[in-house]
């Protein structure tokens, strides 16, 4: 359990407020949540605690941490959002409220338009703090996944590995994204964990010694070359990363030099090429693993550069140069950017985290609620100037209303994604119709179809779907599909189903 204390240890630089605020949402969540348990038999609020840490922690303000704390009030503890807005205010109640929404999205494997489910999640979220809520909820979930339910644990970690992981990858906040790459794995592959775990062991032992003694020299290299402001750190690559890189290298292990890798870290840019200077001019680098990062930075933001030299000793070591702020940023995406609040120019984020970001902008808020016709209420709060700046020059540039268009014809052009009550998502064609719905699910459903709500409303089962509709088919026993549905209907699936039962049902003269 994070204690108050601490969570407001990781607040940065909180104000009065911001600590007044984040203590009434600790304690507000303290007694909403007194009844209940998690599945390990700890307090429910534990998982509170723990989640508005990992938020500080991250460097999000104190609305975000106070939203963590209050993240599933509304869901588990049956607080009604009247009373976080009348306690917390608007802002906090339309992050608690998001969270609840994207908890109700369940992935069932539809590995086909996984991408589109990613973008639909974003969509839904409608503001940056919305999902980094539900990471950091994800990953104290996977944290304590042992003591869920043996055929849960299997869905919450591939839709932790095939939607959450990557989400925080393309936000840029590795060390989400390397955890929750980590907790799943085993989960989802029990297998091949054991397989990389078992090749590390043998490989890292002799590796570490290596690492250690090339760490002397370059410092030893360095300082030689009139290089001494800088530190050096090293990092092991995450296991589902290194098998991943397995898969590619057909397992052989040798051929992974990036087990380990030492990082040199630098005040400035031009430090950095200094560095690499004087690395390749002591030790020989390996052709073609020379890569500039910084100049052309990856499609998440992340930049360094990389270099994998031999040693001398028999052993090839990759090596990392970057900035102070490089390594920050590629620790923490988006996030890290909270911080430069004043300081920070939106056009120097060209090719950065924002990159995949930005297509959202339309209908993504960050902290303001950009309506669909471009005009914006402000919420305020704890938003990076840097995206309010980006999300204002997409909006008032003209070109909103297309690139509005584009958004659509891109992602939701073919597909349709609605839901069942349940929360599962079933993706149709985008002209799909109820009867589609209905037969999508499952074929008795489809031929015992009575009527159908669509978010709560009777309509007509030709009623064309939308996305993020909820529906709900009414079923009965006497129920049966007319021959009027072969027209209506738009999948073959569907279709099919409908002629088969309709020779079923044709009484023998
Ligand atoms: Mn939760």
């Amino acid at each position: 359990m994070a204690s108050l204390e601490e969570i407001l240890k990781n607040l940065k630089d909180p104000t009065e407020k911001d600590i007044a605020l984040v203590r009434k949402a600790y304690e507000f969540a303290e007694t909403a949540h007194k009844e209940q348990k998690r599945f390990s038999g700890d307090p429910y609020f534990l998982h509170l605690s723990e989640v508005a840490n990992i938020l500080a922690n991250l460097g999000t303000g104190a609305t975000t941490v106070a939203a963590g704390l209050l993240h599933d009030s509304i869901e588990d503890a049956n607080v009604a959002p009247e009373i976080i807005e009348k306690e917390f205010g608007k802002e906090i109640c339309f992050l608690v409220e998001g969270v609840t929404k994207l908890g109700k999205l369940r992935y069932r494997g539809v590995e086909r338009y996984v991408e589109s489910l990613r973008k639909l999640f974003v969509a839904m979220a409608q503001d940056l703090r919305v999902l980094i809520i539900k990471l950091s909820d994800r990953l104290h979930n996977m944290r304590t996944l042992q003591f869920v339910r043996q055929e849960k644990q299997l869905r919450i970690a591939k839709e932790t590995l095939e939607i959450y992981a990557p989400l925080a990858y393309r936000l840029g906040i590795r060390r989400l994204n390397r955890e929750l790459e980590d907790l799943a794995f085993p989960y989802v592959y029990p297998h091949e964990y054991a397989k990389v775990k078992d090749l590390l062991k043998y490989k890292s032992k002799e590796t570490m010694a290596h690492l250690e003694k090339l760490r002397k020299s370059i410092v030893k290299g360095l300082t030689k070359a009139g290089i001494t402001n800088f530190h050096t750190d090293y990092r092991v690559k995450g296991l589902y990363s290194l098998y991943q890189k397995l898969v590619r290298k057909s397992w052989n292990i040798d051929a992974v030099y990036d087990i380990l890798a030492i990082r040199i870290i630098v005040p400035t840019v031009e430090d950095c090429y200094r560095v690499l200077g004087a690395i390749h001019s002591i030790w020989r680098p390996l052709p073609g693993r020379i890569k500039d990062y910084i100049a052309f930075p990856r499609t998440n933001g992340y930049q360094s550069l990389h270099t994998t030299i031999f040693t001398g000793a028999g052993s090839i070591m990759e090596i990392q140069i970057r900035t102070d702020e490089m390594h920050t940023a590629s620790e923490y995406g988006v996030v890290s950017h909270f911080e430069y609040k004043d300081k920070f120019n939106p056009k120097k984020l060209v090719g950065n985290s924002v990159a995949w970001l930005k297509q959202f902008l339309p209908i993504l808020s960050f902290g303001e609620k950009i309506s669909s016709n471009g005009a914006s209420s402000v919420l305020s709060g704890d938003v990076p100037a840097w995206l309010r700046e980006l999300a204002k020059v997409e909006s008032g540039s003209g070109a909103h209303e297309d690139f509005m268009k584009e958004i659509k014809a891109d992602f939701f052009k073919t597909r349709v994604f609605v839901f069942t009550p349940k929360g599962d998502v079933v993706d149709l064609p985008s002209d799909a119709n109820l009867i589609d719905f209905a037969y999508a699910i499952h074929s008795d459903i489809g031929d015992h179809m009575a009527g159908a709500t669509v978010n709560g409303k009777m309509v007509a089962l030709d009623s064309i779907l939308q996305n993020g509709d909820i529906v709900e088919v009414i079923v009965r026993d006497s129920a049966k599909p007319s021959k009027k549905w072969l027209d209506l209907a738009k999948t073959t699936l569907a279709k099919k189903h409908i002629k088969s039962s309709l020779t079923k049902n044709v009484p023998s003269s």
